[in-house]
């Protein structure tokens, strides 16, 4: 059984207002996965101020039990002024509970001596070294986090740009990843001064250092075989490629080209150099050919194993007692993406025509993770994913209507940039119905309507 969290008034620590916050005391990671999730992210008894929208996290005390690394942990803040009796109380109230919860057979002897905690960093550590995630890797990612910061906060661009050259050998792709997804995040959060920043950063990174200048490289090839995706194109871009990741990167998203007719047109190059007498071409071209065939098996192979995890994954799925399946989407919930989804609608199909206990048992986990992953959407995402899921105009009028007060000037700027983000990504069907939503919003909220 989850534990329900309770339910704690405090003063805002913004603006002083009273207001009342879902706590969890106990954290049981087979119990609710999620706040463990939670907990690492720094967002555990997380709050939104009511009044003045303000974000923070209540440093309160809690149990963290994991049964299956034998992990008895309790957080107690530096700040809470309690009795030293009382403290014992509460450690004893705690360790009950999850005892009583507990199956007789899984009362073991770490529960009754829990490791205590005065610093919420020191007992993250400790659960994820239980992980496999050693100090040293804890080490390099926080001087990773701590660079990113400095860039950011390096108002002064000569500046910027000499500590960007100054630590070229620190710019790797992990680097540039962790750009990327500060980018999303700030597009996510809607803060458009540090979205700015960031890209500015990564724009200066991907030019001055050399890792930079090799995915820019990876970029131009990239957009110059999607802007015209055909084999004649893909076998160009590839024997112009200079780097073999480049190269790579081409074959993995030109790969349904390489059929018969790509390979007669690469072997027809090769036939023309040997005509012309250019040996060295013809070999440079006999070498190319060797690869793309060596990298198209490597990318079925990889394809094929991604796939086959995702069948095994909605395998053990179906497996499940249909209460553990919330509890089981969301304790792997990273696993869940498009592939996963492929996989789910072909077993659908299938399912469809016969075998009617399966389909409904199959659109029990669609929807168990449309759940989960709507779930850690931030509310304004949840908002515009559930207008474009329901009927235009009728009910999209009556849902905009009832939530009157969010359509300020921002949000709706906020869905325009969302219509851009659609139509680039090819969902114009989408990005149309958000348009019509969009100027109903305007009209309920009483700004102007656009004119197209
Ligand atoms: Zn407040």
């Amino acid at each position: 059984m989850p534990y329900p969290p309770a339910n704690t008034s405090i003063a805002c620590p913004f603006c002083r207002q009273p207001i009342t916050i879902q706590v969890h005391q106990i954290v049981d990671v087979s119990e609710q996965p999620e706040l463990k999730q939670l907990l690492l992210a720094g967002r555990l008894n997380s709050f939104t101020c009511p009044h003045c929208h303000n974000t923070g996290a209540l440093a309160t005390p809690f149990f963290y039990h994991d049964p299956d690394q034998e992990l008895a942990l309790l957080f107690i803040p530096m700040n809470i002024s309690v009795k030293e009796a009382d403290q014992q109380k509460m450690i004893g109230r705690l360790t009950q509970q999850v005892m009583a919860n507990l199956a007789p057979e899984k009362r073991k002897g770490y529960l009754l001596q829990p490791q205590q905690f005065f610093n919420l960093k020191t007992m993250v550590e400790t659960i994820l070294q239980a992980d496999g995630v050693t100090p040293e890797m804890l080490a390099k990612e926080e001087a990773r986090l701590n660079f990113l910061q400095e860039l950011v906060d390096t108002t002064d661009d000569a500046r910027l740009d000499d500590l960007i050259k100054l630590h070229d050998a620190d710019f790797d792709l992990t680097l540039f990843q962790l750009l990327t997804s500060a980018l999303a995040a700030a597009a996510t959060d809607r803060q458009r001064a540090e979205f700015d920043r960031v890209q500015h950063i990564r724009d200066r990174a991907l030019a001055l250092t050399t890792v930079g200048q090799k995915i820019k490289q990876q970029q131009i090839v990239i957009e110059a075989f999607t802007a015209n995706p055909t084999r004649e194109n893909l076998l160009d871009q590839l024997v112009a490629a200079e780097e073999a990741e480049v190269r790579e990167a081409l074959l993995t998203m030109g790969r349904p080209m390489l059929d018969y007719p790509f390979f007669q047109a690469l072997t027809a190059k090769i036939d023309a150099a040997k005509k012309d007498s250019q040996a060295e071409e013809e070999a440079r071209l006999t070498a190319l050919r060797k690869e793309i065939l060596t990298t198209r098996d490597k990318i079925d192979a990889q394809t094929q194993a991604v796939m086959e995890s995702k069948v095994a994954l909605l395998r053990e799925l179906l497996a499940l007692p249909e209460a553990d399946l919330d509890k089981t989407v969301k304790a792997r919930l990273g696993e869940f993406d498009d592939l996963f989804f492929e996989v789910l609608t072909q077993n659908l199909q299938q399912a469809q025509q016969s075998d009617p206990q399966a389909f409904a048992q199959l659109q029990k986990i669609g929807d168990a993770a449309m759940r989960a992953i709507q779930g850690t959407q931030p509310p304004e995402v949840r908002f515009v994913n559930t207008l474009l899921q329901i009927d235009y105009p009728n009910q999209t009028k009556e849902l905009l209507e009832r939530n009157k007060q969010v359509l300020g000037p921002e949000f709706i700027a906020w869905m325009e940039g969302l219509v851009g983000e659609l139509r680039e990504g090819g969902r114009t069907e989408t990005a149309d119905r958000l348009v019509q939503v969009i100027d109903q919003a305007k009209e309920i909220a009483g700004l102007k309507v656009s004119l197209k």
